[in-house]
């Protein structure tokens, strides 16, 4: 395996655990820095919908949809409004209809999640290369209250998520306020898992496993077995964000004994992956699907102790 830069090079194995551990978004916001991801480039994927007008309710429809709907509406004796709601539902046109924006510069937060993002790209760049693969980027969206995806409007109460149909991840940021303040998990850390959890989960669909995984919970026709075979997805993307862990420190463990496990139960407090759930059908609790806190945690550690995503075989494991 080929040794790769970590992105905390300056940091000695303790002090990365420490300064992950105890970072927090107000002394941040305070300080202009408290976390040292300084040599981390950000990751040039985000997508920044906040407050744009690219969201759900206003902005999604062109004036040249509105003439269309209006003349067609004429035409066809048929309510332009239906047109029109026709028209907008098709939530991926109304989003590309607005060039992407990048988040503003000094945007601490987004600079934060943009570096989080590049980290897992260079983790994942190296992974797909040693396999002889290559890797593609997924884009990361920030949104407030609600979006169009290709998999259905994404709001803020599901929790960021992936959406494999657009290979997009979504957080609304207030997220990680909920994390801090509802869930005591203000660390670094966890707000850095969510985003490798999601990127995991872009991995799987990447390498051809959450199709096979929906197909095979469609053809058991059966809900224990299908909720069986979502915990196993979810556990993987728990080790895959282990593997991350473990490459963005590639020297050692960057975490001790008990900050994952309330980085970790935290996240698994809130969940992520509705969307795909509810477009299936299957709506289910969170912590059914996502398996217990113990197994997330056991799961995690297996990627960021090893670094390698064959130790990520939830499918083939015998007790989880
Ligand atoms: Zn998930």
């Amino acid at each position: 395996m080929l040794p790769l830069p970590a992105p905390f090079p300056h940091l000695r194995r303790g002090e990365v655990a420490r300064t992950l551990i105890s970072w927090n978004i107000d002394t941040a916001l305070r300080k202009g820095s408290g976390m040292r991801l300084d040599d981390q480039s950000a990751s040039q994927n985000v997508e920044d919908r906040r407050g744009g007008g690219a969201g759900i309710g206003r902005g999604t429809v062109g004036i040249g949809t509105l003439v269309i709907a209006l003349v067609a509406g004429y035409v066809l004796g048929v309510d332009p409004a239906v047109i029109l709601g026709l028209a907008s539902s098709g939530a991926p046109s109304s989003a590309a209809a607005r060039p992407p924006q990048k988040p503003p510069a000094g945007d601490d937060m987004a600079t934060f999640v943009a570096k989080v993002l590049g980290s897992t790209e260079t983790t994942w760049h190296a992974v797909f290369s040693e396999a002889g693969r290559r890797y593609q980027e997924p884009k990361l969206v920030l949104f407030t209250a609600a979006t169009p995806t290709a998999c259905g409007t994404g709001r803020s109460a599901m929790g960021p998520f992936y959406c494999p149909a657009d290979q997009k991840v979504y957080i609304d940021l207030a997220f990680y306020r909920d994390l801090r303040e509802r869930f005591k998990a203000p660390g670094e850390f966890a707000q850095a898992y969510v985003i490798a959890h999601e990127v995991g989960h872009h991995v799987q669909n990447l390498l051809g496993i959450s199709d096979k995984v929906h197909a095979a919970q469609q053809r058991s026709g059966n809900r224990a077995a299908a909720n069986a075979l979502s915990v196993r997805l979810e556990l993987q993307a728990d080790c895959f964000a282990g593997v991350w862990g473990h490459r963005a420190d590639s020297r050692s463990r960057i975490l001790e004994p008990g900050d994952v496990e309330q980085a970790l139960n935290a996240a698994s407090a809130i969940g992520d992956d509705r969307l795909q759930r509810q477009t299936q059908g299957q709506i289910v609790p969170e912590s059914f699907t996502h398996g217990t806190s113990e197994q997330r945690v056991r799961w995690f550690k297996r990627g960021m102790e090893s670094g390698d995503i064959r130790q990520c075989d939830t499918f083939s494991a015998a007790t989880l």
